[in-house]
C-alpha cells in the first residue's frame, strides 16, 4: 500500500452530484472527505430553493445515495412529481448528509482556496503522479488527499451582463440595481420588484423563470412592468420544444412564457447587446451598442442577469489541466455537450476518460464539468461521479461502462448539422441578426434615440447566453 492509498479522496461541494460521489466512495470502501463551503448540504441549491425543477424525482436521485438511503427507511418522493429547489434539500440531500455513513465524513464552512501537489508546483514532473495533492481552506488549513473530485458547480460565478463576456461598463458600480439570476419575486424578494420596471436579461430558464414570476407579480401589482432582453434574434431556444419536450414541465415553461410576450404583458426586445450601465435619477441606464445603429438605451429600475454561469478553474491553477478553450469543460466532454449539438437529452453517456485532465487524479464533475455549457443534469453528474469512483477503485470495467438516460428537450435534434437555424433551442446566434430587433423597441418608443453611431461588429458568443436546461 502506497502513501497514497491511505490517504482520504476530497470531495469539493456537498451539493447533489458531491453528496453522490460521498455515497459511491462509501459503497467502495474508500476514505473520503467532503469540504462544503456553505453551513449545509445543497447550500447553492437553497439559494434557488423556491424555483421548481422540471426534472421529476425519479431523475433527481443517485442510485448509491438511494441504496443507503433505502436501507436507513427513506421515504422516497413520488416518482412523477416535480421538487421545488427547497424540496430537493429537505427532501434529498439533507437526509442524506445526515446518514450516519456521511455525516462523519462531511466537513461545513470549508471553503476550498487552492489545490496543488505538496511540495510540486505545476512545473515539477518527477513523481508527480505519487505525491499527494494539498488541498488550502480559505479559513488557512491544508489538508493532504489521494485524489480530489471537484463538484463545486458555477452558482458562485454567473456570466456577467456584457456582451463581450467582460462586465460590461459600469456594471461593478451598479450593484444596487442588479440581482443575481433567480430572485424569489414572489417571496422574500417581492418589494424590489413591486410596482417597478424590471429588465431581464438572458434566454435560458433562469430568465423564463423569472419573467414568469414578474408577469404574476404584474398581474397583482399596478405600476409592475417587466421586459426581457436577448441577444439572438429569435426567442424559440428559450419557447423550447412545447409538447414535444419530454419533461413537461420544462416545455410548459417556455409555452407560458410566448403567451405573455404574445399577449405583450412581457416586452420582448431582441438583438441586445449590453455595452453599458449606469445610475440615473433613482434608476439605471443601460446602454445597447448594436452593429447598424450605434447605441441606445432603456431605462428601468433592477436588471436580473439571468446569463448562466461560468465555471472558476482558478482554485486549480497550480494543477495541469487541458480545458477546452471554448467550453471550459475538458476537452474530450466538451463536442459531446456542445449546446450548439446537443441539448440536455442528447448528451452521450460519459465518464472518466472524458472527465480526466492530464494532472493524474483531479476530477471536475457535475455542473462544473460542463463549464460554461448550459445543459447539465443531475442525473448526467450522478454517472460521472459513478464512473470516476470506480476508476479510484480500481474497477475499469465498470468506469468505462457508461449508461445514461436522459429526457429528451423536444428542441435541439431537428437539424443539429445546420449551423444556420436560429429556430432550436441550440442553435446558434449569427452576429449578423444582433441588432434587428432593436428597431422594434425603438419604434415602439421603449429605447431612447442613438447616443452616438459607433459602427463595431457583435461578438456571437459571450455573457448573453442562457441554457436548455438549468441556466
Ligand atoms: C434554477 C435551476 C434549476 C435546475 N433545474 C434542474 C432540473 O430540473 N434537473 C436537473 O437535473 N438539473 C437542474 N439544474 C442543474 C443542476 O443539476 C443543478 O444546478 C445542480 O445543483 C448541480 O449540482 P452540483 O452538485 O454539480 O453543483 P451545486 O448544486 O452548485 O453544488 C456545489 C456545492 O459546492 C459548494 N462550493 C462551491 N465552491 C466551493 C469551494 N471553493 N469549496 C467548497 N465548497 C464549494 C457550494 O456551496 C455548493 O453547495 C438546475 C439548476 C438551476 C440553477
Amino acid at each position: 500500500m502506497s502513501v497514497l492509498d491511505e490517504l482520504p479522496v476530497v470531495v469539493i461541494g456537498a451539493g447533489p452530484v458531491g453528496l453522490a460521489a460521498a455515497a459511491h466512495l462509501h459503497e467502495r470502501g474508500l476514505p473520503f472527505l467532503v469540504l462544503e463551503a456553505g453551513a449545509t448540504a445543497g447550500a447553492a441549491v437553497r439559494q434557488w430553493g423556491h424555483v421548481r425543477v422540471f426534472s421529476p424525482w425519479r431523475y433527481n436521485v443517485d442510485p448509491a445515495a438511494r441504496r443507503l438511503l433505502d436501507d436507513a427507511g427513506w421515504v422516497a418522493p413520488a416518482e412523477d412529481d416535480l421538487p421545488a429547489g427547497a424540496d430537493l434539500v429537505a427532501d434529498y440531500l439533507q437526509p442524506l448528509a445526515e446518514l450516519p455513513q456521511l455525516k462523519p465524513h462531511l466537513r461545513y464552512d470549508a471553503r476550498v482556496e487552492a489545490i496543488s501537489r505538496l511540495g510540486l508546483d505545476r512545473l515539477r514532473s518527477a513523481g508527480r503522479e505519487q505525491t499527494p495533492f494539498l488541498i488550502r481552506l480559505a479559513a488557512g488549513d491544508e489538508l493532504l488527499a489521494r485524489a480530489v473530485i471537484d463538484a463545486s458547480g458555477t452558482w458562485g460565478t454567473p456570466n456577467v451582463l456584457g456582451a463581450s463576456g467582460l462586465p460590461a461598463r459600469g456594471e461593478k458600480k451598479v450593484g444596487a440595481y442588479l440581482e443575481h439570476a433567480l430572485p424569489d419575486v414572489l417571496g422574500t424578494d417581492r418589494d424590489r420588484f413591486a410596482g417597478r420596471h424590471t429588465l431581464v436579461v438572458g434566454a435560458g430558464h433562469s430568465a423564463a423563470n423569472t419573467l414568469l414570476s414578474l408577469a404574476e407579480l404584474a398581474a397583482e401589482e399596478a405600476g409592475t412592468e417587466v421586459t426581457w432582453a436577448i441577444r439572438s434574434a429569435s426567442p424559440a431556444r428559450t419557447y423550447g420544444g412545447g409538447d414535444a419536450d419530454a419533461l413537461p414541465a420544462r416545455g410548459a415553461l417556455g409555452s407560458r412564457l410566448r403567451d405573455h410576450v404574445d399577449s405583450g404583458r412581457i416586452r420582448l426586445l431582441t438583438g441586445f447587446s449590453v455595452h453599458a450601465i449606469t445610475p440615473t435619477e433613482g434608476r439605471v441606464a443601460v446602454i445597447v451598442r448594436h452593429a447598424d445603429r450605434g447605441e441606445e438605451s432603456i431605462v428601468v429600475d433592477r436588471i436580473v442577469a439571468a446569463t448562466g454561469f461560468r465555471p472558476d478553474h482558478s482554485i486549480a491553477a497550480e494543477l495541469r489541466l487541458d480545458l477546452d478553450p471554448v467550453m471550459g469543460a475538458t476537452r474530450a466532454l466538451a463536442p459531446l455537450i456542445d449546446p450548439n449539438e446537443h441539448s440536455c437529452g442528447t448528451v452521450p453517456p460519459h465518464g472518466v476518460d472524458e472527465l480526466a485532465h492530464p494532472e493524474v487524479g483531479y476530477y471536475a464533475v457535475g455542473m462544473k464539468s460542463y463549464g460554461r455549457a448550459p445543459t447539465f443534469l443531475m442525473a448526467t453528474g450522478y454517472e460521472q461521479v459513478r464512473s470516476v469512483v470506480a476508476a479510484l477503485a480500481g474497477d475499469w470495467d465498470a468506469a468505462r461502462d457508461v449508461q445514461l438516460d436522459l429526457p429528451e428537450t423536444g428542441v435541439c435534434n431537428s437539424n443539429p448539422g445546420d449551423s444556420t437555424s436560429t429556430d432550436t433551442c441550440c442553435g446558434p446566434t449569427p452576429a449578423e441578426t444582433v441588432g434587428k430587433g432593436l428597431a422594434t423597441a425603438v419604434a415602439g418608443g421603449l429605447l431612447s434615440a442613438p447616443l452616438n453611431l459607433i459602427s463595431l461588429d457583435v461578438a456571437p458568443a459571450g455573457g448573453q447566453t442562457g441554457g436548455c436546461c438549468g441556466s
